[in-house]
């Protein structure tokens, strides 16, 4: 009999409601205490000298070193403020090549060498930690002599207090380097892409207005996720290990029914809502909008758009604070890609775009009809990019629990395509043919001046794309809802960085040749719209058709992850990453290693659990129940009736069954072990993929097909439907 999964039902049915203490937000206005835990501009002015205030907003504007005074005077107003909240420790905060975020806290106070007991926090505390971050993942960066990674303050992410429980700690968003600076971590390449793209980006904007000095990319993340009640998770060891269910039977009811997508939010999860966005507010988390996603139990919170490098620090944030929060509800949230098969999988669109110090979103065609040059020559240089870059796109949202959506039968496919509706298209068309003349480009502005706002114009919004065009950004929805936003944004700001620095130079070819400036940039965007054709695409992204299509027009399709992070170890992306200085090689080289040492460490933990699984609960409890049965056979036998059809054909499929889970179960774990003897990371992973992943799937059905004839009460582990419907 099954305990666990009974006494998991019990406490759901039983739960009474929990008591949250909106204290923080009796009245729900939001502005009151929006960003009250961070170290933002009114705590600066607030804590730090008028001339002080000043020189730290310039190094941040000119992203600039600060000095050692200015160093320890921030620190000690960051201090002050720290504690006139409560805080009595810091952290240096950091993202390390796992994906999740770490930090290590120090106490403010110390004890002087005369005995005094004080509160410090230097400058060079702020500014530098040494972690014994040796655990980490480095690629191999790191030799065991020079293990220590180190952290740097990034003062570009304001600091900001974590509250845990009645625990305070000021929390220091930093880099995370080895001694020689090699980047151990997704913050340093992102705001190397970010300072690459900026210097690249302003020239090609002062071709259309001068006034521009500075240009930031700017990313609006959607996450989704599901939550259920955290006694399923306790239940299941899957779910507890891999964040996963990695069997189970689908719900009979699933998302056929569409009925829960924008349908009411229930209660409790409301609750939990309510409570998780007070807690973004307070860390200036400016999350806005949720509703109810396509998957039963599943949801999805998007904030307002930031400068990428805040949107990133707040999406790894946000991921913290969902999963304490839940706590505190009993619940849990599942930030897998694909918690549940069969059930609609989680994504994390990145909404991107860039703008100017002049105020312009250079995405958007905009009301002035005469700078919607400046706006179709940032729109045909992403598509441009995005064509000759496509597969380090793809290969940077690859890992083990995103090849459960693309590639598999759902959202979008792992070829990557651009969709970019009906009325960019015409005029994509349109200058296509057109001739390089300024008759030329008074029709194409002419064009553009009549596209309707295309903002509103939400009718032909292709849900299938991996990368869209959404009237005034493009979105990647090929991000997995764990994902770390800074890996595809990287990728993206590096490949547009080095789209537009080409652009200018194309374009510098034909003027210093006496061609007239504009005429010159339509000649080159028409070029590039004919060179990128192959990547547009507008049609049903999922369709069969179009698999062939795209292999036809040569496009590539990776759907798993050891292939796919082939892409980043190219000479073209060596080439790429190398010129723009996002990464050295070495580093390159490094990510590349941890990612695929990342996907192995997945699937090894998948596959020991499911291995735990059949023997010590399915397989067991599906005996139990074999036995019941022949029992039966057995008394009727002797009772003298013949009609034990069903006893016996259940007897044979358990049996059956049990037969190959124990086989497959043997050849998993030989092929495991092989695994672990490859060579190097890449035909580790590879035997991973190609040889433990198709066993872990066919021992799947069989436990599927258990959990279909087993006795409901002999099932040992909670059932899809329990956990999707039951709070
Ligand atoms: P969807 O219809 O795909 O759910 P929404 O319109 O609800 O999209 O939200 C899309 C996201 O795009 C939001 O997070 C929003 O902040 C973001 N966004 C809007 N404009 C920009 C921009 N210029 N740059 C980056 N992100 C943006
Ligand atoms: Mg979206």
């Amino acid at each position: 009999m099954s305990h666990s999964r009974f006494n998991a039902i019990d406490t759901v049915l039983n739960r009474s409601e929990i008591d949250i203490d909106f204290v923080d937000s009796p009245n729900e206005n939001i502005a009151s205490f929006f960003g009250c835990n961070v170290f933002n501009e009114k705590a600066m002015r607030e804590y730090l000298s008028e001339d002080a205030y000043l020189d730290v907003k310039a190094a941040i504007q000119a992203g600039s070193k600060l000095s050692r005074g200015v160093a320890d005077t921030v620190a000690d107003a960051m201090k002050s403020w720290a504690m006139d909240k409560g805080a009595t420790h810091y952290a240096h905060w950091f993202q390390p090549l796992t994906g999740k975020t770490a930090e290590k806290h120090d106490s403010f106070f110390t004890i002087t060498p005369d005995g005094q007991v004080i509160e410090e926090f230097a400058g060079d505390a702020l500014a530098q930690q040494e972690p014994d971050g040796s655990s980490f993942p480095g690629g191999g960066l790191r030799s065991t002599f020079e293990a220590r990674g180190y952290t740097a303050w990034d003062p570009s992410s304001p600091a900001f207090i974590l509250e845990v429980g009645e625990g305070r700690t000021l929390c220091v968003p930093t880099i995370f380097v080895t001694y020689s600076g090699e980047s151990l971590d997704y913050k340093l390449p992102l705001l190397k892409s970010q300072a690459f793209l900026e210097q690249a980006a302003i020239p090609v904007c002062q071709m259309f207005d001068e006034q521009v000095t500075k240009v930031i990319a700017t990313l609006g993340w959607e996450q989704e996720y599901f939550l259920i009640d955290e006694a399923f998770v306790n239940s299941r060891p899957d779910l507890m290990m891999c964040g996963r269910t990695i069997v189970g039977k689908h719900a009979s009811k699933g998302q056929q029914l569409d009925d829960h997508y924008f349908g009411s939010i229930p209660e409790r999860v409301y609750a939990y809502m309510r409570d998780m966005e007070t807690e973004c507010h307070k860390l200036g988390i400016p999350v806005r909008t949720r509703h109810n996603e396509v998957g039963p139990g599943q949801y999805e919170l998007a904030p307002m758009f930031e400068e990428v490098n805040v949107a990133v620090d707040h999406n790894q944030l946000l991921m913290d604070v969902m999963d304490r929060v839940a706590r505190r509800h009993k619940l849990a949230v599942l930030l897998h890609e694909k918690p549940f098969a069969g059930v609609n999988g989680s994504g994390k669109h990145n909404n991107w775009s860039m703008s100017t110090d002049t105020g312009k979103n250079l995405l958007s065609p905009g009301k002035n009809p005469g700078k919607n040059l400046q706006f179709l020559t940032f729109f045909v240089n992403t598509i441009r990019s995005v064509y000759e870059y496509a597969d380090i796109l793809r290969a940077s949202v690859a890992s083990a629990a995103n090849d459960h959506r693309l590639g598999a039968n759902e959202a979008p496919p792992a070829i990557v395509s651009v969709f970019i509706g009906t009325v960019m298209t015409q005029v994509l068309d349109r200058v296509a043919i057109g001739k390089s003349t300024k008759e030329d480009v008074q029709v194409v502005l002419d064009l553009l001046s009549k596209v309707p706002n295309l903002e509103m114009d939400n009718t032909d919004r292709n849900r299938t794309s991996p990368f869209a065009f959404t009237g005034n950004k493009f979105e990647i929805r090929m991000a997995g809802s764990t994902v770390n936003c800074a890996a595809p944004m990287t990728a993206l700001n590096t490949m547009m960085g080095k789209q537009l620095t080409r652009f200018k130079a194309d374009v510098e070819k034909l003027t210093s040749k006496g061609k007239e400036q504009n005429t010159a940039i339509l000649a080159v965007l028409r070029n590039y719209i004919n060179e990128s054709n192959a990547i547009r695409f507008e049609g049903d992204n999922y369709s069969d058709e179009w698999r062939k299509e795209a292999a036809k027009r040569g496009l590539s399709n990776k759907p798993n992850t050891p292939e796919a992070l082939d892409a980043y170890v190219t000479k073209e992306a060596m080439e790429l990453f190398q010129s723009t200085g996002v990464f050295t090689e070495k580093e390159l080289r490094a990510h590349h290693d941890v990612m695929l040492e990342n996907y192995s460490l997945k699937l090894d933990i998948e596959s020991k659990t499911l291995e735990e699984l059949s023997l010590n609960y399915i397989m067991p409890a599906a005996v139990d129940f074999q036995r019941r049965l022949a029992d039966n056979v057995t008394s009727m036998k002797s009772a003298g009736v013949k009609d034990f059809g069903y006893q016996v054909d259940m007897i044979k499929r358990i049996a059956k069954n049990l037969k190959e889970m124990h086989a497959l179960g043997q050849k998993m774990t030989i092929e495991r072990e092989k695994a672990h003897r490859a060579k190097t990371s890449r035909a580790g992973a590879i035997a991973f993929c190609k040889k433990v992943k198709p066993l872990m799937d066919k021992i799947r059905a069989h436990a599927d097909d258990l959990e279909l004839i087993l006795d409901d009460k002999d099932w040992p582990l909670a059932k899809y439907r329990e956990m999707m419907f039951l709070r």
